[in-house]
């Protein structure tokens, strides 16, 4: 069985940027949804019990195989799979914003050797940024956006539809915007851009600079 995984951060911590009334439908009913969904698809298959990034493999295997007869299932079973995987990467990389009262903290950014690569293929964080919010700005209709690495540790940005991911593409999954409009529509409405461009606000680099390392 899988599960909804817990939130690191109480609902209404990433405020102003994200809000608990967001939080609460984004993680509490979507991604619930999608956990339901997977666990009725799998039940009784041999994908039970596989890790999330197994299941989107080999799904998206089945799917590159024209001719396979499991074509409908397990378009099914990567859509939910994916987004599942998709959400968790997502919703572990933010943490609350320092607190307001210090008005000289500087939000921190990537450091060490995320930041080094970053640098030597963007030139400077500012670029990767502008980068990364004009492809997620630019994905047309639903998807996400992500920052992606190479067994090499050469990075690039993917855009990818629904519920697709790096990990399917034979990629490792470092930081990621979602673009579907159910993560930003109560805050920003049709605003993608000013919603994709506040989000640097809470990204845990941390976080990401582990998933870089590993
Ligand atoms: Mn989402």
């Amino acid at each position: 069985m899988y599960t909804l995984i817990d939130l690191p951060y109480t609902p209404d911590a990433l405020e102003p940027v994200i809000s608990a009334r967001t939080l609460e439908f984004h993680h509490g009913k979507h991604l619930q949804a999608y956990v339901d969904n997977l666990n009725k698809l799998v039940a009784g298959t041999e994908l039970e019990g596989m890790a999330l990034e197994e299941i989107v493999v080999r799904a998206s295997l089945d799917l590159a195989d024209r001719h396979a007869r499991l074509d409908r299932a397990s378009q099914a079973i990567f859509n939910n799979a994916g987004q599942v995987l998709n959400h968790e990467l997502y919703f572990t990389q933010f943490a609350p914003q320092p607190s307001c009262s210090a008005p000289t903290v500087v939000m921190p950014g990537p450091t060490g050797h995320l930041a080094k690569q970053i640098e030597k293929q963007w030139g400077s964080v500012e670029a990767f940024k502008a980068d990364f919010e004009a492809k997620g700005v630019g994905l047309f209709g639903s998807g996400w956006v992500w920052l992606q690495a190479n067994e090499a540790g050469e990075l690039s940005i993917g855009q990818y539809a629904n519920a697709d991911n790096p990990v399917a593409h034979g990629l490792r999954p470092i930081l990621t915007f979602d673009v579907w409009e159910h993560a930003y529509y109560l805050d920003y409405q049709n605003r993608r851009a000013a919603h994709l461009s506040a989000l640097w606000q809470i990204v845990d680099w941390k976080v990401v600079e582990e998933r870089y390392a590993k």
